[in-house]
């Protein structure tokens, strides 16, 4: 595609992984003329979103007060808020499960914490690309480390909730750990920023407490930085050409990429399948999904 942009746009990792993978699921999730969410049935969301908003309540307060047990009462309070508040819908069994992973978590992680400096909890950070887009992240939690290794260092903390922690191999030819560093680096100039740690919750109870969380660190040299960063702007650019697409353009153009590593994940299997059936989805539509948060009109009002 040529890279002629003729609007600037945000480009975020998730959504430039999201074309790369599957030009439909994109189309799906990050077009104007669609921009869906599915609204159930997607229990890894509902556990993550959570997952990150105890997480949140628990930073926020603990960036107040810097008082650990004091913090961890303020985000159980938080979870036990959300299980009433859920209780006798889908996500409701799938929040109230989360009680004891998220006590364990705060159990084995607190002497780390413990060594942190809070800068920022849910940082929406932007920096620019070429072409004149911007790379655009929210950073679950910005820390600076006071003592022990990397002393002196900021680095992006990502929360992640898994069933499995990242192999090796997953964490080897990672980009949005990289691209953390570069929206930080950029906002925070003066800063050393060069990992990135990825703060795990484990979701299943395993025999070992102590391998219900983890924090993966992942090293960022320069090196690799950049080309990361160039791999997303080149992905930013079809990005934006797919943007502008008229909707019916879009939809004409945008092929699927049916691999069952991907689609078994795909909350837009449904839609996905009901178009192949030549089906009509208006229904399944209303129903089932709903307009996301990325920022863009109700498809409604195209
Ligand atoms: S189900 Fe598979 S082919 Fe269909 S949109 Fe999702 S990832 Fe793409």
């Amino acid at each position: 595609m040529s890279p002629a942009i003729i609007t600037p746009r945000e480009v975020s990792n998730s959504e430039a992984i999201t074309l790369a993978e599957c030009q439909r699921k994109w189309l799906y999730q990050y077009h104007p003329g669609y921009h869906l969410e599915a609204v159930t049935g997607n229990q890894s969301f509902d556990r993550g979103t959570a997952v990150h908003t105890i997480l949140e309540s628990f930073f926020r307060a603990y960036m107040e007060t810097y008082d650990y047990d004091f913090s961890v009462n303020i985000a159980m309070q938080k979870h036990a808020l959300m299980i009433v508040e859920a209780m006798g819908t889908d996500m409701g069994k799938v929040i109230a499960d989360l009680h004891l992973p998220i006590k364990q978590y705060f159990i084995n992680e607190r002497e780390r914490i413990l060594t942190w400096e809070i800068l920022g909890v849910e940082l929406l950070l932007r920096a620019p690309l070429a072409f004149g887009l911007e790379a655009v992240g929210k950073i679950d939690l910005l820390i600076r480390i006071k003592r022990g290794p990397f002393k002196g260092e900021t680095i992006p903390v990502d929360h992640k909730t898994c069933y499995n922690f990242w192999s090796e191999a997953e964490l080897e030819v990672n980009s949005q750990g990289p691209l953390y560093t570069y929206l930080v680096k950029h906002n925070f100039p003066d800063r050393v920023v060069q990992r990135v740690f990825f703060n795990n919750v484990r979701w299943r109870i395993v025999a070992d407490k102590a391998e219900m969380s983890k924090i993966q660190v992942l090293d960022v040299p320069k090196i690799y930085r950049q080309n990361i960063l160039a791999n997303h702007e080149r992905l930013s650019v079809q990005v934006a050409n797919w943007h502008d697409l008229p909707v019916e353009d879009a939809r004409e153009r945008a092929t699927r990429s049916p691999n069952p590593y991907v689609c078994k994940t795909c909350t837009m299997r449904k839609l996905c399948r009901a178009e192949l059936l030549g089906q009509d989805t208006k229904s399944l539509v209303a129903n089932e999904y709903r307009p996301n948060s990325y920022g863009y009109n109700n498809p409604e009002e195209n």
